[in-house]
């Protein structure tokens, strides 16, 4: 019972059973919200129906939906290969209520499903709530019987969730296992809480709130339940696994990784972000994102485009990833037919990518490689250097601080910033004065919109799109 199937379809059907209406994934990007890079939670397609805009049939429902936290709000990309629970693209199970029931019922048939339905132990289970909510923590020790000291009052934002900076938000609960005494780390809210020991599984928020703009917060009009478990993480728990890349669907991806570049993935980071990104970038192609030079095609560029330098780690000379994308589909396709139907586009689109950068990576790396050779630990790479990588080499941002990670070697970010201000300064001045307004204008879309010197990497948002 403990492939990602059938912890999903398990969870799916405990809900239906429970009167909920099994509702389909929404799509990755999100519709008519551009608040929102990409759908990262489940909640985003019940956005309207949780502040009463919108009416359902319904008032409880249930899905597994499809989330990328990459760019935006909730950014995990950096986290990816580093951390045993953090992928970029994961499948948030999860149950609804829209103003039906609340606290209680939802603590009660979470904790139900969690002790019988997946016949978690008890003992090794905690719970935090936030610490201005007693109401929950009182309900944990009635429902549950979890001792006092099993639930953890934790007073920051970690425990009132927020889906953007606006919207349906209020204080949550979440679900803990203690991996045992042989793994490092400590509990929610302690010092040592970014080891291992005690994962994080479930969130049960209870949406209270909607925050309007900062600082102004009204109660919704009837309270509401959304929840959200990382089915990757249910995985990982129930195969006895202490990382998401040792679960069944993440170990066949590496294996496939192993076998095309005939590289070992034994605590190899560089198989786990490929293994993910290459989830992440096909799950967005085929929900009609393509590479670009802003947005989210700019995102995606981003994730498709760090996968390749690690490719390229394990000595890839020539466009690999593609070659991972059947092994994927057939993990995945029959429970998401979007990327079977996807699958001739998410491929070239790959090997596209892989070619076009192939070209510029291997320069970037060593151009990048003669800019560092004299730095150490705790250095920074000058502004100017990281920006010409970017502008003429095609490397986003944070390709570049990913490649100097495992050295410690940090970027000069404003110097950056300050460079790419530079340019578009200087961009503008040699073109004024044409007189000739409408060209002028056009040359300018085109540039920004394909970027500069190589057509490669330039990226025509702000700035802060870039650096975020
Ligand atoms: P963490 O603290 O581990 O970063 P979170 O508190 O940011 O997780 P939530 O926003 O509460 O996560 O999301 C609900 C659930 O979705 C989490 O309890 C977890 O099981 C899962 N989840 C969240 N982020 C990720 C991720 N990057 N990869 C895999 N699963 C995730
Ligand atoms: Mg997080
Ligand atoms: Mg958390
Ligand atoms: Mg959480």
């Amino acid at each position: 019972m403990s492939g990602v199937n059938e912890i999903r379809s398990t969870f799916l059907d405990y809900f239906q059973k429970n009167g909920h209406e099994v509702v389909a994934s929404s799509p990755l990007v999100p519709r008519n919200d551009p608040t929102l890079m990409f759908t990262n939670s489940g909640m985003v397609q019940f956005k309207s129906v949780f502040t009463g805009l919108e009416k359902r049939p319904y008032t409880r429902a249930t899905t597994a939906q499809k989330s990328v936290r990459a760019g935006g709000k909730h950014n995990d990309l950096d986290n990816v290969g580093y951390t045993a629970r953090h992928l970029t693209f994961f499948e948030m199970l999860g149950n609804f209520s829209f103003g039906d029931y609340f606290k209680e019922h939802a603590i009660e048939l979470a904790w139900k499903l969690v002790t019988e339905g997946f016949d978690l132990p008890k003992h090794r289970l905690l719970v935090t709530v936030y610490s201005e909510d007693e109401e929950a923590a009182t309900l944990w020790k009635k429902i549950a019987g979890i001792s006092d000291d099993k639930i953890i009052r934790i007073p920051t934002s970690d425990n009132f969730w927020q889906m953007g900076d606006t919207g349906p938000c209020g204080p949550c609960s979440e679900i803990f296992i203690d991996q045992g005494e042989n793994v490092w780390g400590g509990p929610p809210g302690s010092p040592e809480e970014d080891g291992d020991r005690f994962l994080e599984f479930w969130n049960l928020v209870f949406m209270q709130f909607d925050q309007l703009a900062p600082g102004e917060r009204i109660a919704l009009p009837r309270p509401s339940i959304d929840t959200g478990m990382g089915l990757e993480r249910m995985a990982c728990i129930l195969q006895g696994v202490q990382s998401v890349f040792d679960t069944d669907l993440f170990r066949t991806l590496i294996g496939t990784i192993e076998d095309v570049m005939g590289v070992s993935g034994k605590d190899s980071a560089s198989h786990r972000v490929i293994a993910d990104h290459l989830r992440s970038s096909a799950f967005l192609i085929a929900d009609g994102v393509l590479p670009s030079n802003e947005g989210r095609g700019y995102v995606l560029r981003r994730i498709m485009r760090r996968a390749m330098r690690h490719a390229q780690l394990l000595g890839a000379k020539e466009p690999l990833i593609y070659k991972l994308l059947p092994t994927l589909v057939q993990e995945m396709g029959r429970a998401y037919p979007e990327l079977v139907r996807a699958e001739s586009l998410i491929s070239e689109t790959l090997k596209l990518e892989e070619t076009r950068f192939l070209k510029t990576l291997e320069r970037g790396l060593s151009l990048l490689s003669d800019a560092t050779n004299t730095l150490d630990k705790g250095d920074m790479l000058d502004g100017e250097t990281a920006f010409k990588l970017y502008d003429t080499y095609g490397f986003p941002l944070d390709l570049t601080q990913d490649a100097l990670r495992a050295r410690e070697i940090g970027v000069d970010i404003s110097g950056f910033t300050d460079a790419m201000e530079r340019q578009k300064a200087e961009a503008r001045s040699h073109w004024a004065g044409s007189g000739d307004k409408a060209t002028e204008t056009i040359w300018f879309e085109l540039k920004e919109k394909f970027g500069a010197t190589e057509f490669l990497g330039y990226d025509t948002e702000t700035v802060e799109a870039v650096v975020q």
